[in-house]
């Protein structure tokens, strides 16, 4: 699965706590990240990541992008609701595409728990069906 990691200044230090905890599972998937979150996975784990810019200098979209394009599965965004972002209108559009396109979201520690749980058990295969039904369309037209 492709899965997106983000997190806000105040928010890093439990992304990498929360990473570290669960690096054995995402070795076997494919991450992208934004600029300085994704720096900060590699300096604390082996992950290899896909970075991003960073989130004010578009990272946030270009993740967007992905999940427009049917190629994002997964988005953990840990996001800090007591600081304001000076690129918020980016933050409010890759949720927006999450919900546009069906796409699991956390934007907290405990949902994304759950979401990584349930990745485990397999409770994404669905994604690849939506996945491999717009291929075959494709293929079609
Ligand atoms: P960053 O971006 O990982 O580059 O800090 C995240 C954000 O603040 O949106």
């Amino acid at each position: 699965m492709n899965i997106a990691f983000i997190a806000h200044d105040k928010k890093k230090d439990d992304m990498v706590q929360f990473v570290t905890a669960y690096e054995k599972v995402l070795q076997e998937h494919t991450l992208f990240t934004t600029g300085t979150t994704g720096q900060r996975i590699m300096d604390a784990t082996s992950l290899k990541v896909h970075r991003f810019q960073s989130g004010p200098l578009g990272g946030d979209q270009q993740i967007g992008a992905k999940i427009a394009e049917n190629n994002m599965d997964c988005v953990i965004f840990f996001k800090d609701p007591l600081t304001a972002q000076p690129h918020e209108p980016d933050i409010s559009a890759l949720i927006r595409l999450c919900d546009v396109y069906s796409i699991p979201l956390a934007t907290n520690m405990a949902t994304a728990e759950i979401l990584l749980k349930g990745l485990q058990r397999g409770d994404f295969q669905w994604r690849e069906i939506v996945k491999g039904k717009e291929a075959e369309g494709k293929s079609r037209s």
